[in-house]
Formats: C-alpha cells, sequence, structure tokens
C-alpha cells in the first residue's frame, strides 16, 4: 500500500494543484489531500471550505485507481504523515523560486522523520505562475482568472467577496 499526503494550504485550490493532484495519483494507491489549517495566515476560506471546494472539483481530474481522500490538519505535516500511515510528502514546484523553501522544507522533514520521503512534480507549464495568492489578487481587482482555476472556486471566491457577476 503506498500512500502519500498532498499538504498545503489550498487557499484557494487552482489549476496548478489539480494538476499535481493528477499526476500524483498513477505513483500511489491512496493521497491524502491534506489541509493545513493555519489561521495565522488568515485564509480567505475556512478549512471547512476548502475542503468541500477539493471534493467538489476531484472530479475533473483524471483518476485510474487511486484513492483520493480530503482532511486537513495543523502542526507538523510530518506528525500527520506518520498518524495517516503515509510514507511520501507529494510538493509541486513552479520555478526556481520555490526550489529554495522546498528544499529547506523537505530536508527538515527528512531530519524530523527520515522514513518519510518528499517527492516533487512539475506541473504543466502553463500554471508555472499560478499560486492562489496571485489568483485572489488578480480576483479581488476584477482581473479574469478563468482557465487558471476551477470554475466553481471562481464562484465561491465571488460568493466570499459579493462581487457582482
Ligand atoms: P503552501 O502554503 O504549503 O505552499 P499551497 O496551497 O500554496 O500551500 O501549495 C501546496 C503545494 O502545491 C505546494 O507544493 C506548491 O508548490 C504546489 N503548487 C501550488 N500551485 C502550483 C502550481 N501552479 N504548479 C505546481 N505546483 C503548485
Amino acid at each position: 500500500m503506498r500512500r502519500a499526503i498532498f499538504p498545503g494550504s489550498f487557499d484557494p485550490p487552482t489549476n496548478g494543484h489539480l494538476d499535481i493532484i493528477e499526476r500524483s495519483l498513477p505513483l500511489f494507491d491512496e493521497i491524502i489531500i491534506a489541509i493545513l489549517n493555519n489561521p495565522d495566515k488568515h485564509p480567505l476560506f475556512t478549512v471547512e471550505e476548502r475542503c468541500d471546494m477539493i471534493r467538489e472539483i476531484l472530479p475533473l481530474v483524471k483518476n485510474g485507481k487511486c484513492e483520493i481522500r480530503v482532511d486537513s490538519f495543523s502542526g507538523l505535516t510530518v506528525d500527520f504523515a506518520k498518524k495517516s500511515n503515509a510514507t511520501a510528502i507529494v510538493r509541486g514546484i513552479r520555478a526556481v523560486s520555490d526550489y529554495e523553501y522546498e528544499l529547506r522544507m523537505a530536508l527538515m522533514n527528512r531530519r524530523l522523520d527520515p522514513e518519510v520521503e518528499t517527492g516533487f512534480l512539475m506541473a504543466d507549464e502553463e500554471y508555472s505562475y499560478v499560486s492562489s495568492t496571485l489568483m485572489k489578487q488578480v480576483f479581488m481587482l476584477g482581473g479574469r482568472v478563468a482557465g487558471l482555476i476551477p470554475e466553481l472556486v471562481e464562484k465561491r471566491m465571488r460568493e466570499k467577496l459579493s462581487t457582482p457577476e
């Protein structure tokens, strides 16, 4: 049984996240999309809203026979991995700028728990500049984000920010 977690803030989930999820599915028997509960980050969406959104957009990913679960956690990622009996952490890398931070995290996590391995996947280049933060900024200023986030997520952002259509 190869089980991995894909941890992140997912505030909100983007097509970049979905792309990484889809690429990870053939590699594992089970993937747990693990939403970090970190109120210090002042997220736009609550953890419950993010969990619900991810569940609703999951049918957009092509899946063979990997089991997909959505869960939330607080605290150390490796502790959540251990508790879930996962042996791998999946992370996505966009540009070189992601690499330094991700390397630090991966090495720290390895030190904390040498039995949990971090694997990096690259999303399609069309999403290489897509981040939740950029999507929120552009959307709030009235810019077009269609094609970069799922329609449902755009709808939820509109509802949240009460922006007229
Ligand atoms: P965090 O706050 O932990 O970075 P995010 O929700 O921003 O959480 O990202 C979760 C994971 O998804 C990270 O590994 C991030 O690099 C990856 N990711 C997010 N957007 C993209 C994208 N467009 N392409 C590739 N990976 C991405």
